[in-house]
């Protein structure tokens, strides 16, 4: 391709809603223009990258025995209906009505579908497993349309779905998956770690998000400094062990006016914010529940609702709480709290001469403990986990980094198969409900990460294996004769050899050329500049600093070995 017949628009200056890097560089380069809120036109160098990721994915999905279909987009309401999503999918589906006034979504995502296919078409053992991917659009109205591709409303995911007979079926249909996602980020040249992640409330199942490792992730994950434990934060486990008692005193009311925050509570009566206790209330599936946490930490309402097995945690609001506790809820405790269950941090149980609320307007206790001082609580793990806390699998040290989340990996189990019907007749004529799993790859998302990972100031660095072209070709003066026909003899012999070259024709300064190149990020340029008349060419990859004066009949083993071919 010549640069002059191509739409690869860059830009000068970087969109001021472009925040992150991939975004602004995406945009700059010439790969992406925004249409709406998280809506996207992939230009033509784009649609090359996301292509070589596809056949990425493709090729590694395939060699695992999946195979790829196509579903449809437009869903009908009544499949969501039957597993009972249509009602709390909520203002994240798009939604749209058809002459005859029927419902339609816009595919989220398919399990529905897909288990409506399979259950029209899969009968007996004999068929399974099977696992069918596709490779789409999804549509999701997010609260917060951001970051460029990385979270779009329109995007492209990569999504499979196996089906077993049992649940060890699964169990190696999804480390099948593991694997060959292990296999798919490695291809592309990725940093990246494999997480275990929050299934839910409900699903209880394995689950595993594959974060590419980058300072502007959205998700935060802790992993071990010294075994392979990794996990989203959201469900990192703590194992808090028990602490020395610290005192025996009796409790005393002291008076704490106007003094309703741990920060303003603790700096009054001088005591550390970690020997405070902070008392919550929340609404749970229309039930108040008071939750207790030592002062400095901060709940981790996934954990919370793992616990009490609902989707539905509120905080309750002020008013409600003034009417459950008789006082303000800046003074509340769980001291003598009896109607209302409460749950509590393990961290709790613990305590001794900490500071908490005195059910009484303007009033706190001094030397509270746990065991003596209040009644039943329900202790579990509830706080967030901090960087420093031990490992639960080895005790070390946890460490903390950013991450995006290109994709996970979930058991199901039956929850779709059990409300769509999706059985099988066993070996013995038995109806069965096949269980299953779900897989997907966020295949723009993966893009930008990847943009996100391979960077400097002037541009984007391609992995070679995803690059949208391999190699430029720039002559430095293509008025010149020599040099636009070495530049062009060399660009067609590339061609020939099977590699995507860019010639960059353009009677632009060579400063202009060398600037897109590298903003761009062709991992090879070769120059030809004056020097061709004494027979000599530049050669230079994108992650290195310096170029190299050769000459153009070493130049094919060169690239030969930089692609490996
Ligand atoms: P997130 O927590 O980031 O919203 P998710 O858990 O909702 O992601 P899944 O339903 O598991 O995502 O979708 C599979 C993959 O699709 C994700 O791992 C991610 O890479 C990608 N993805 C999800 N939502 C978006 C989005 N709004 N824009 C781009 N990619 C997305
Ligand atoms: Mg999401």
């Amino acid at each position: 391709m010549k640069v002059t017949k191509a739409l690869m628009p860059t830009l000068r200056d970087v969109p001021a809603e472009a925040e992150i890097v991939s975004h602004q560089l995406l945009v700059k380069a010439g790969f992406i223009r925004r249409n709406a809120a998280g809506i996207y036109s992939y230009l033509p160098l784009a649609l090359r990258v996301l292509r070589k990721i596809e056949t990425i994915v493709r090729e590694e999905m395939d060699r695992s025995d999946a195979q790829e279909l196509l579903l449809p987009i437009m869903q009908p309401a009544e499949l969501w209906s039957e597993s009972g999503r249509w009602d709390v999918y909520g203002d994240e589906m798009f939604r749209l009505k058809d002459r005859h006034n029927r419902d339609f979504c816009l595919g989220p995502t398919h399990e529905e579908i897909i288990t409506d296919v399979v259950r029209g078409e899969v009968k007996s053992y004999k068929q399974l497993p099977m696992n069918l991917y596709q490779i789409q659009n999804k549509y999701r109205d997010e609260r917060r349309p951001r970051f460029g591709l990385m979270r779009g409303r329109e995007f492209i995911m990569k999504d499979a779905y196996s089906f077993d007979r049992d649940s060890a079926g699964l169990d190696d249909s999804y480390q099948t998956m593991f694997d060959t996602y292990v296999k798919i980020f490695d291809r592309m040249g990725l940093d990246y770690r494999p997480v275990e992640a929050d299934s839910g409330a409900i699903g209880g199942d394995d689950t595993h998000e594959f974060m590419v490792l980058a300072e502007n992730g959205e998700a935060l994950i802790a992993y071990c400094s010294s075994c392979s434990y990794a996990s989203n934060v959201e469900i990192t486990e703590i194992n808090d062990t028990a602490k020395e008692k610290l005192s025996e005193k009796p409790l005393l009311k002291v008076a704490t006016p106007d003094k309703k925050t741990i920060e303003e509570v603790a700096a009054h009566l001088e005591v550390p914010q970690d020997n405070t206790l902070k008392t919550l209330v929340f609404d749970a599936d229309g039930e108040k529940i008071v939750v207790v946490i030592r002062g400095d930490r901060i709940l981790n309402e996934i954990k919370l609702k793992r616990l009490l097995k609902t989707d539905f945690l509120e905080k309750a609001d002020e008013e409600s709480i003034q009417n459950l506790f008789n006082c303000d809820p800046g003074y509340i405790s769980p001291l003598g709290i009896n109607e209302i269950t409460v749950y509590a941090d393990n961290e709790v149980k613990y305590m001794t001469d900490a500071v908490c609320g005195a059910n009484e307007e303007g009033y706190h206790y001094l030397h509270a403990n746990t065991d003596r001082d209040f009644g039943e609580m329900t202790f579990s793990d509830l706080r967030e986990v901090v960087e420093g806390d031990l490992c639960p699998k080895c005790n070390e040290p946890l460490i903390f980094a950013r991450g995006i989340e290109v994709g996970q990996v979930f058991k199901l189990g039956t929850k779709y198969s059990e409300s769509l019907s999706a059985k099988y007749l066993d070996e013995n004529g038995k109806e069965q409900i096949m269980v299953m799993g779900c897989y997907g790859i966020g295949v723009s998302r993966t893009m930008a990460a990847c943009v996100e990972q391979n960077y400097d100031d002037r541009g984007i660095i391609w992995p070679k294996e995803i690059a949208p072209y391999q190699i430029v070709v720039i002559p430095v003066q293509t008025n010149d004769e020599l040099q636009y026909t070495e530049a062009e003899k060399i660009y067609k012999e590339l061609l020939a050899k099977g590699y995507e070259v860019m010639l960059d024709d353009r009677k632009e300064r060579v400063g202009v050329k060398f600037n897109d190149a590298d903003l761009i990020g062709y991992p090879l340029r070769i120059t030809v500049g004056k020097k061709i008349a004494d027979g000599i060419i530049e050669y230079k990859e994108r992650n290195q600093s310096e170029s190299e004066q050769i000459q153009p009949d070493e130049l094919y083993d060169k690239i030969a070995t930089f692609f490996k071919k």
